[in-house]
């Protein structure tokens, strides 16, 4: 439920849609557009106009017009390289135009407003005039007004923000005082992100990540700290960060630990029992149903293998009751483009599979592109995609409701693949030092 100031219960016909976004502040200390730069009325909802096109109804859909909003705050920099001092909730009403990421909307009112320092993101002290936009104030806290060059404090921030909270009767809230926590594992996820693209920008961890959202400055920070990342160039105006070497390494190193103790934790389970049979597949399916399904020649799903959480292709394993027997089929087939029905061996049987046969089921199925079902595309991912091991393992997700194993099995084979890709890889660099060094023996005997 959305809880609005009771000026604008009457205004609302239906529950108004819900967008995050930022604002810049006014020295009449009000909120303004980030990039219109227009204030925004104490108490009155907001109201889109085209600067463009003034003759057109703001948002219109070939136009870039209307009050942004966004799902999830993706945020946004300053040329300067500053933060918006504020940012929050909205209500979006009227003509909204809908995008990816957000929305462009005719009406607009906050709900919530947080204060941040411009420069660090963390709990402001003070405003201080803004250097190069007349009328605008930036929100900084101490340290970062100690280092803002010719700063002009004007006010403290708790004028500010019982202004505010005057001016649109919301409540304000000031930013955390502390940096949040970086764990390791926010860490790795930094720089497989980093690995996985080449370069990233804060942007990108916004984006791209989830839980990390809070963290994206302070985790850039303490990456670059501790030399895990270094500042490589710009794409627009934000500054892109690439894998240091040491950054390699410590992310190789930390794979390696995950997968050790992934394998300990396995163990610890005890073997994988591959005689394992489900006692049927109809278990959830009345008579007329099963009559049903093997008139319409359809099956039951007893295994799937997903190439790709978003829309990628997906390989099913369907059993199909008939009177004597259980027949076998595998389909493969993006999500809405049809599937196609690939060869696999057993295509038949009395009794259920246990888990060993429906694994030379599965592994006995050549998939276009990429060949055996599993192990063939972690190797094509690598070979191809241009993938390194870790990430070429973690795709497809396989899963079962008949074979609750399966992916502990496919799980283990991926440990054993990568430990033997590694191995692979560490006697090539031997092997290529070997060479180069008898290459440089033999220039010197010559010599
Ligand atoms: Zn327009
Ligand atoms: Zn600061």
């Amino acid at each position: 439920m959305v809880i609005l100031p009771s000026f604008l219960e009457r205004v609302f016909t239906t529950e108004p849609i819900v967008g995050h976004r930022e604002w810049d502040l006014t020295h009449s200390h009000r909120l303004a557009g980030i990039v219109s730069r227009a204030e925004w009325p104490a108490g009155e909802a907001v109201r889109a106009r085209c600067s463009e096109h003034p003759e057109h109804r703001a948002p219109e859909p070939d136009c870039d017009c209307g009050l942004y909003a966004e799902r999830e705050l993706i945020g946004w920099k300053h040329p300067d390289g500053r933060l918006p001092s504020a940012y929050g909730t909205v209500a979006l009403w009227g003509r909204v135009i809908e995008h990816e990421n957000g929305w462009r909307a005719e009406y607009a009112y906050p709900l919530e407003i947080s204060l941040r320092c411009a420069d660090c993101g963390l709990r402001p002290t003070v405003a201080i005039l803004h250097a190069t936009w007349d009328g605008q104030i930036t929100l900084l806290c101490d340290r970062c007004l100690a280092e803002a060059p010719t700063p002009r404090a004007t006010t403290g921030v708790a004028e500010v923000r019982d202004e505010l909270s005057r001016a649109y009767a919301v409540p304000v809230r000031l930013a955390a005082a502390e940096p949040p926590a970086i764990s390791e594992d926010d860490l790795l996820q930094l720089l497989d992100l980093a690995h996985l693209r080449g370069l990233v920008s804060f942007r990108d961890i916004l984006r791209r990540t989830v839980g990390l959202r809070e963290k994206a400055w302070a985790l850039l920070d303490r990456a670059q700290e501790l030399g895990l990342v270094e500042a490589r160039g710009r794409s627009g105006v934000e500054t892109t960060f690439g894998l240091t070497r040491r950054g390699e390494k410590w992310r190789d190193r930390k794979k390696e630990e995950a997968l050790r103790k992934e394998e300990r934790e396995d163990r610890a389970k005890g073997p994988i029992d591959m005689d394992f049979r489900p006692p049927t597949y109809w278990s959830d399916l009345s008579e007329e149903d099963l009559r049903l399904l093997a008139e319409e020649d359809r099956g039951v799903e007893i295994a799937s293998i997903d190439y790709d959480p978003l829309d990628g292709p997906v390989l099913t394993v369907e059993a199909v009751f008939r009177e004597e027997w259980i027949e076998y089929r595998a389909l493969f087939g993006g999500q809405g483009d049809g599937e196609e029905e690939l060869e696999a061996t057993p295509s038949r049987s009395r009794r259920p599979l246990s888990l060993r046969e429906l694994v030379q089921l599965i592994e006995s199925v050549y998939v276009p592109d990429w060949g055996s079902p599993v192990e063939g595309y972690w190797e094509w991912q690598m070979d191809e995609e241009g993938l390194d091991v870790w990430e070429a393992v973690a795709l497809p997700w396989i899963r079962s409701e008949f074979y609750p194993e399966l992916p502990r099995y496919y799980a283990r084979r991926g440990r054993r693949w990568v430990a033997r890709k590694r191995r692979e890889a560490l006697e090539r660099e031997r092997r290529a030092r070997r060479e180069k060094r008898a290459a440089t023996r033999s220039r010197a005997s010559r010599g």
